[in-house]
């Protein structure tokens, strides 16, 4: 086994997060790379399982620092990875998944880190529109903005490794899987 860096990106409304759950469910030698956010917690997320909640300040003492492996802002708030965490667990030979947007994950490929990308896109934008609003959880200011950044992030899916539709849902974890399996079997 190799241990490979993944990046999965995709516009939100995708269904990423539910494809990324499904994808570790069954790849529990994924390590799920936990990021730091400014963003308040929704419903249900779990500080230091979902997400690491901090302030800004905090925030930009980490990026100032240089313990950000990447860091964007994304839809008002800032996101980044930490560095060690990531290099910790490639140094101990275990892949880890980075479930990041687009900006961050075009850092990691600027920087030329070996890394394996997965753009995961819905079939059209009136799906992820529909996502968008079935979720319930955002205003219409939100889904708007989110929609006119999906736009532009899936203008830049060419630079990624691999496309998958999620369409329906088996299909796409097995499609994750099956990328996952040939790039770190050997
Ligand atoms: P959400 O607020 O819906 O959890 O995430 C919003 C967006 O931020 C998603 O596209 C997610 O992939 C991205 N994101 C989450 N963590 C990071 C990170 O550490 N770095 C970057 N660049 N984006 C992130």
């Amino acid at each position: 086994m190799a241990a490979k860096l993944f990046i999965v990106s995709a516009p939100s409304g995708v269904g990423k997060t539910t494809l990324v759950k499904e994808l570790l469910k069954r790849y529990p030698d994924l390590v799920y790379s936990i990021s730091h956010t400014t963003r308040a917690p929704r419903k249900g997320e779990v500080h230091g399982k979902d997400y690491f909640f901090t302030n800004k300040a905090q925030f930009m003492e980490m990026v100032e620092s240089g313990q950000m492996l990447e860091w964007a802002q994304v839809h008002g708030n800032c996101y980044g990875t930490s560095g060690a965490f990531v290099q910790e667990h490639l140094a101990a030979g275990q892949s880890v998944l980075l479930d990041i947007d687009v900006q961050g994950g075009r850092q990691i490929m600027d920087f030329g880190l070996d890394s394996v990308s997965i753009f995961i896109m819905a079939p059209s934008l009136d799906v992820i529109e529909q996502r968008l609003r079935g979720r319930g959880t955002d205003t219409e200011e939100v889904i708007r903005t989110r929609l006119e950044n999906a736009i532009g992030e899936i203008a830049q899916k060419s630079f990624y490794t691999h496309v998958v539709v999620n369409d329906v849902l088996d299909e796409a974890v097995a499609e994750l899987i099956a990328i996952v399996k040939q790039e770190t079997v050997h």
